[in-house]
This record gives structure tokens, C-alpha cells and sequence, in this order.
């Protein structure tokens, strides 16, 4: 008996709708009772991941590293033949810094992440008071949690290590790279692996020390735990796009609805067009995800409205090397929630990796806005590049014109994982159940970092091809 034609939509051409795609292209390469249309808003593919050359720099809108220990990435790079394309942050200024009242500390090192995994270094350095430093070093001691109650990242990390290093150096670091507020950042959905230890080795501090050293001959392949791409992550996109194979890419429409009859999906795009498909993978925001949903599957839709997301921007500037004052000795500095400015982090992208500024000039990177300060449309262009200029001449030292200054606007692009995140999901599972054929994929869920994305598109499309091989032609 032969099968009948099967078709996959795949919504969303950031990361993960590509690394779906893909994957679905090579199971599908030569079989011609399958095809694939990934469907992409915009008028180009990569999502939050795209590079500019602006006046000789090397500029990234979005992502510009990626973590080596989650191997997704890396093995992607490699598949797609750009092994030798990666390269690694500058190793010799592995370094960054916290910001309190406009002046840097240098963060110990030894911050496995973004929690101290020694204790000498923490001692040495400045960011915390003695009391603070005693504080943490106590969490040693600290007895196990014993209640029923979810922890938020704060709450968590102020028992077990005090306020200070919470306020100090933990929330910058863990609740930055989130833009979100850690009262409400959810702990297990966040950073499980800080629970793991205190349950399995009585203490954080212990847990990272015994973690670093097995860790150890992985940090050995690549000299620092973040890599890029030579010429920008948009190779990564390029790679991509170019082995798609099979896939049809429709750039330019928006799925702007979604039902079912009889068992197939129906899309209708921003055209007016139909597509009917066998099976879908929705590799787009939850909130995107949940309208498309709402007919088809109102339960997953309601809860799928539910995971919250902040908008933020960040102004990336060039300067003449001679025109700022600090020396860029570092990947760059956060700022904590407590100083109360609307500035998260600033990143020095010509120190952490190379060719990214023409010589004699520098590329800084300026992150604004976080869950509780964020960035909206009531804010101009104008007043936001201001804050920005306004925050490196005052700690950097940058009073010159810029070279250039470069606004990139991020609307409802980080989610956050808040307290109830992973009872949501478990319950949007569930009521999947109910649709067979829709898969959900991306940053939303359980991971938002680039190989977390990799993962997740792959997994939606093993389980997409495994839900295929089950239906009954
Ligand atoms: C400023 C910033 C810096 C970051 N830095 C890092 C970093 O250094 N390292 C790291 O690992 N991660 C970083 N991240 C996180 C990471 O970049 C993202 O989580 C990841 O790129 C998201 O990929 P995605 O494919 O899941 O979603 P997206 O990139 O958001 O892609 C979703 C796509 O769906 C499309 N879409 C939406 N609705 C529809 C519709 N109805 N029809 C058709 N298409 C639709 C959108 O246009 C978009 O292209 C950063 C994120 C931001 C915002």
C-alpha cells in the first residue's frame, strides 16, 4: 500500500524553527511522500539572531556567544561544516565586572556561572563586604531546605548565601541574563542544578567545587565556556538556510491562524493562503504559539498566555580606542537590580572577541531594561541611545561623540520562567494529549540560551517524524 504525501508546517524561522526544518529536511531527503513549509513573519530567517556591519564593525542585534558545556551548539557548527569557523572569547581577559554606585569590582574568579565556586577569590575581591563574604562562606553550613513551597532565585539564594552575594553577585549574573526580577524567577525552572546540590551535596559552594573539577578536561577543548562564530552568529543562520534541503521557506508571511478538520491543520498566512499539514511544529513565542492555538486547542492556549515575557533593548556604540578612558580589561560588567537604573549590563564585544572593531577603535554593547524596568514604546530612540552614552562616559569614560551608536529594540523577547513555569508546562503537555500532530518548540519552555533552542527544535522534530511513522495512511 503506499503512503500518501505528508505535510509538516514548521511556524517560526528563528533557531529552533530552523533546526527543526533541518533535521526534518535530512529525514525527508529523497522521500517524496514528504514535505516541509517553514513559515517565517519576517523577511528574513534567524529571529533573534542576526549580525550587521556597520562602518568596519562587526555588530551582533542579538546573541553574540554561546555556552560550550550544552554541546548542541557546538555539534550543529561542526555537522554543518563550521568547526573552523568557531572561536572562543579572548581567554586572556576572562574577566568581567559589577558595577556599584557607577565604580567596577572585578567578580571572583572562580564564578562557576553565576555563583562562587571558591572561596579565596571571593574573599579577595571587593564586591562584597567582610560581613557579606562571612555570610556566604557560612552556606556550608546552612541546613537543607525542608518546606513544600516552590523558591523563587531569590529567595533560594538569600537563605542559603545571604543578601548580599544575592543582591551583589548573584542576581546581576543569574536574573540578568533572564532580564527578570528573581522574586519571581522561578529557582527549578531557572537553575535546577543549584536545588541538586543542595539536596545532594548539603551545600551549593561544595556541590560547584566538586562540579568544577569534573568539568575541568571539557574546559580543556575550548579555552573559555563561550565561543562565536568568526564572522557573527549569522553564520550559523547561513549554514542553515543553505542545507535546508527539501524545505520550501515562505519568508514574508505570518501564520495569522490556525484550526483543525478532520485531523489536518489548516494554517491561514498573511496572504490569504491556505496550507494543510499532517503534523505542525510551533517554533514560535509562546504568546504567538497561544493564539495560533486558541481554536484548535484551548486549554494549552490559555496557559500558554500565561509565561510572560519583558522587552528590552540594547545601543551598540564605537569608539576610538583613545577616546575611552578605561582600559576594556574584561568581557564587561552587569549591573545589579539595586542600583536602580535601567542599565543591565554593558558588554565589551572587541575585548571578548576578535574583528569585531577596526583597528584603533572599540564596540561596547549597552543592555537596558528587565522585568520591573523595561523598555516600551513610550521611551524614544533618542532618549534610550542617550542613557546609554550617558552610562559609558560616566563609567568607561567615553565623553566623545561615538563613531557610530546603533539602537536595537527587543519587544517582548526574554521570557520568563516564573514561579509555577514548570507546573505550566506539565500542563500544557497534557493538554497536547489531545492534539496529536502539534508539537511546540523555542526558547519559551526549558531554556532559552542558543544550544537550549538547538535542543529543543531537534527534539520537536524526532518527535514530529516518530508521530508520522504512526499515522495511519
Ligand atoms: C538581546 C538578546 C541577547 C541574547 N544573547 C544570547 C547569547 O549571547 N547567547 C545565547 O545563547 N542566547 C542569547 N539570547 C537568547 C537567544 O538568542 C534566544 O533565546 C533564541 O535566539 C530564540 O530563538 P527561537 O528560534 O526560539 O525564537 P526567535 O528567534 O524569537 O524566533 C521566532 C520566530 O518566529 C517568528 N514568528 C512569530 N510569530 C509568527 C507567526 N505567527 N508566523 C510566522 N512566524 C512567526 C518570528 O518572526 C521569529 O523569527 C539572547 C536574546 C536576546 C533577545
Amino acid at each position: 500500500m503506499s503512503r500518501s504525501v505528508h505535510r509538516v508546517v514548521v511556524v517560526g524561522g528563528g533557531i529552533t524553527g530552523l533546526t527543526a526544518a533541518y533535521r526534518l529536511a535530512q529525514a525527508g531527503a529523497g522521500d517524496a511522500k514528504l514535505e516541509i513549509d517553514l513559515v517565517e513573519r519576517s523577511d528574513r530567517l534567524g529571529g533573534k539572531i542576526f549580525t550587521e556591519h556597520i562602518d568596519n564593525f562587526l555588530v551582533e542585534g542579538g546573541p553574540d556567544t554561546f555556552l560550550t558545556r550544552k554541546p548542541e551548539a557546538i555539534a550543529l557548527c561542526n555537522e554543518l561544516g563550521l568547526g573552523d569557523r568557531l572561536i572562543p572569547t579572548n581567554p586572556a581577559l576572562r574577566r568581567s565586572f559589577v558595577s556599584r554606585r557607577g565604580k567596577l569590582h572585578q567578580l571572583p574568579e572562580g564564578m562557576s556561572g553565576f555563583v562562587p565556586s571558591k572561596l579565596g577569590p571571593l574573599f579577595w575581591s571587593g564586591v562584597l563586604s567582610l560581613g557579606g563574604k562571612l555570610r556566604a562562606a557560612s552556606e556550608l553550613f546552612v541546613p537543607r531546605y525542608t518546606g513544600d513551597a516552590e523558591e523563587s532565585v531569590a529567595a533560594f539564594v538569600r537563605r542559603r548565601l545571604g543578601r548580599e552575594a544575592y543582591d551583589r553577585l548573584v542576581e546581576p549574573l543569574l536574573c540578568g541574563i533572564h532580564a527578570g526580577d528573581g522574586e519571581q524567577l522561578s529557582l527549578l525552572a531557572v537553575a535546577p542544578i543549584l536545588r541538586d546540590m543542595e539536596e545532594e551535596k548539603g551545600s551549593v559552594l561544595r556541590g560547584l567545587r566538586l562540579a568544577t573539577k569534573a568539568a575541568a578536561d571539557e574546559v580543556k577543548k575550548f579555552p573559555t565556556p563561550f565561543v562565536s562564530l568568526a564572522g557573527g552568529l549569522q553564520e550559523l543562520i547561513g549554514a542553515l538556510e543553505r542545507n535546508l534541503g527539501i524545505v520550501r521557506v515562505r519568508t514574508g508571511l505570518q501564520a495569522i491562524a490556525a484550526r483543525r478538520n478532520e485531523g489536518t491543520l489548516v494554517f491561514q498566512l498573511s496572504n490569504g493562503e491556505e496550507i494543510r499539514a499532517t503534523a505542525a511544529i510551533f517554533a514560535t513565542p509562546s504568546f504567538a504559539t497561544a493564539d495560533l492555538l486558541q481554536t484548535i486547542n484551548p486549554p494549552a492556549s490559555r496557559e500558554l498566555g500565561k509565561i510572560r515575557f519583558v522587552s528590552n533593548a540594547a545601543v551598540a556604540m564605537g569608539f576610538r580606542t583613545r577616546d575611552v578612558t578605561r582600559a576594556l580589561n574584561g568581557y564587561g560588567y552587569v549591573v545589579p537590580r539595586c542600583e536602580n537604573t535601567m542599565v543591565l549590563a554593558c558588554s565589551w564585544a572587541s575585548s571578548k572577541l576578535p574583528n569585531r572593531a577596526p583597528d584603533g577603535n572599540v564596540l561596547v554593547r549597552v543592555f537596558l531594561g528587565r522585568d520591573g524596568q523595561e523598555v516600551d514604546d513610550t521611551q524614544s530612540d533618542d532618549a534610550l541611545i542617550q542613557t546609554a552614552r550617558n552610562e559609558v562616559r560616566t563609567v568607561l569614560g567615553a565623553s566623545t561623540d561615538p563613531v557610530f551608536a546603533r539602537l536595537f529594540r527587543y519587544p517582548q523577547a526574554m521570557p520568563q520562567y516564573t514561579l509555577g513555569h514548570l507546573d505550566r508546562l506539565a500542563q500544557i503537555d497534557r493538554a497536547l494529549e489531545a492534539t496529536p500532530g502539534v508539537f511546540l518548540a523555542g526558547n519559551s519552555y526549558r531554556g532559552a540560551g542558543i544550544p537550549d533552542c538547538i535542543r529543543s527544535g531537534q527534539q520537536a522534530a524526532s518527535n514530529t517524524l516518530r508521530y508520522l511513522e504512526g499515522v495511519i495512511d
